[in-house]
């Protein structure tokens, strides 16, 4: 184990490919195929300038396109300084991956800015966006039919909405212009329940594991996640919202919240909403006055609970921590915050890993709702909602005529009602989400040797992809 702990940390690019090496290795097609789906296909770097507080700026942004065996490829615009090319490749492989695996009809890519978002203010962050978009729409790197970004670290709604106005300005006759980018508001084309998606399908994830007790048995657990101790490294937007969700609708205990200036324990539970309305206020986790405030936050993820979820960067459990890890079961929010040496050492330890690809794999199915629903140029639920609700409370009346007794006005209230857009979304990611569980379930009952949840999520995404490229003549 020693020994493993002082193994150089490969980058994330690389540290993706030995995870898709050891899936791939149980996969019974020629070498070929395998080296075509691994590669990224193609990265675009660019560099342009932008004339601010008196003076020109050059800024740096990658577009990696992973995988085109399904257009458009698709995947978020990161804005950090720590973009790089490598990260940007990483990314996208598991675009590819996470498409694949929940069967969203994507490729996959990704984009990145190298900047630091807090050093410029919003009109110049919006000049900014409008001209990296200038560069990336104009070679079809952003495209309704060809690459569709979505927020990501650093990004939200602010930015996609800049995104596709820049874009339907350049295409000012594209009657499907707007599809060109997800995760925009709502009153320009975007979706509602988006904005909380990701941390909606990490709630998803972790309440499809815990429905099924032999998966639980096997991490050392019992019971649902009613009372289970939660870590949370990260309150940006995918942590806040799973955390959020797990301990105000499931029960769930957030003993800990991990933030880039500290962490704050609580054993009794943490309220979410008011740590995180503290962070707002203050910037940061110092001077909340209730739990323990420890300053040595990444330490914290070595804290005993029951479940860990690393929400914020790659690369969070690496070699150097992996083996103090004491949670039996990780779900990874973030995309690669476990390192292949990580993943090597927590395999040993019978830790049990959900997978980033599927763990976090809500925000690009709703991403998928929206680029549907603005290709159909309707909001969901809006020609049966009426209709739904005209049967049910026609249903309604029948029993009580039947029964002779009223229902309860409560449940009449809860069940009349026809499906609006945000129902109808959250039922597709629930789909989502415990349909992708069974098939990596499936896959580990009739190939136990493939041996974990990482493992069989590659297996099931690089059967699809496969079938994909044959189909495409490859
Ligand atoms: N950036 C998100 C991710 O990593 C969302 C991508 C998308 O919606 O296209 O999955």
């Amino acid at each position: 184990m020693a020994q493993q702990n002082h193994q150089r940390e490969l980058s994330f690019r690389d540290s993706v490919d030995v995870m898709f090496d050891r899936a791939a290795a149980h996969l019974d097609e020629p070498d070929g195929i395998k080296h075509k789906i691994k590669v990224c296909n193609s990265v675009y770097k660019v560099r342009f300038g932008v004339k601010l507080r008196g003076s020109l700026h050059t800024f740096t942004g990658y577009r990696a396109v992973h995988s085109e065996h399904m257009e458009p490829v698709k995947g978020g615009i990161r804005y950090a300084l720590s973009v790089n090319q490598d990260e940007v490749e990483a990314l996208a492989a598991l675009m590819t991956y996470k498409c694949s695996l929940v069967q969203v009809p994507f490729g996959g890519s990704k984009g990145g800015l190298a900047i630091d978002p807090n050093e410029w203010d919003e009109e110049e962050l919006e000049r900014i966006t409008r001209r990296f978009t200038y560069e990336f729409a104009k070679r079809d790197l952003i495209h309704p039919s060809q690459n569709v970004p979505a927020p990501d670290m650093g990004t939200g709604e602010r930015e996609m909405a800049w995104i596709a106005d820049a874009y339907r300005r350049l295409h000012p006759t594209d009657i499907n212009a707007n599809a060109c980018v997800t995760g925009k508001p709502r009153h320009i084309g975007g979706i509602a329940g988006r904005v909380e998606a990701t941390g909606r399908g990490v709630q998803y994830a972790v309440q499809a594991f815990f429905t099924h007790p032999e998966d639980v048995v096997k991490a050392g657990l019992d019971g649902g996640i009613e009372g289970k101790r939660i870590v949370v490294q990260g309150l940006g937007n995918v942590g806040y919202h799973a955390a959020k969700f797990l301990s105000e609708e499931d029960g769930a205990l957030i003993t800990a919240v991990i933030e880039r200036d500290g962490a704050i324990i609580d054993e009794t539970g943490i309220d979410i909403d008011d740590l995180k309305f503290h962070i707002t206020q203050h910037g940061g986790l110092s001077g909340y006055g209730k739990g323990t405030y420890v300053e040595d936050g990444p330490a914290v993820l070595e804290q005993e609970c029951d479940v860990l979820i690393p929400a914020a960067i790659e690369g969070a459990i690496n070699g150097g921590n992996a083996a103090a890890i004491k949670a039996p079961v990780i779900v990874e929010a973030a995309n690669g915050p476990v390192t292949a040496n990580a993943d090597a050492i927590l395999r040993d330890k019978g830790v049990v890993i959900i997978p980033d690809m599927y763990a976090n794999a809500g925000g690009v199915t709703v991403s998928y709702f929206e680029w549907v629903k603005n290709l159909t140029h309707i909001r969901f639920g809006r020609m049966q909602r009426r209709e739904e609700e005209k049967r049910n409370l026609a249903l309604f009346k029948e029993l009580e005529r039947l029964t002779g007794k009223p229902l309860a006005p409560e449940f009449k209230a809860k069940f009349g009602q026809g499906a609006d857009e945000l129902d109808l979304v959250r039922s597709g990611l629930d789909d989502t989400m415990r349909s992708a569980y069974a098939r990596m379930r499936e896959a580990l009952l009739t190939k136990p040797d493939l041996g974990d949840m990482r493992t069989a999520a590659y297996y099931c995404s690089l059967l699809d992809i496969a079938t994909s490229y044959r189909s495409l003549g490859l």
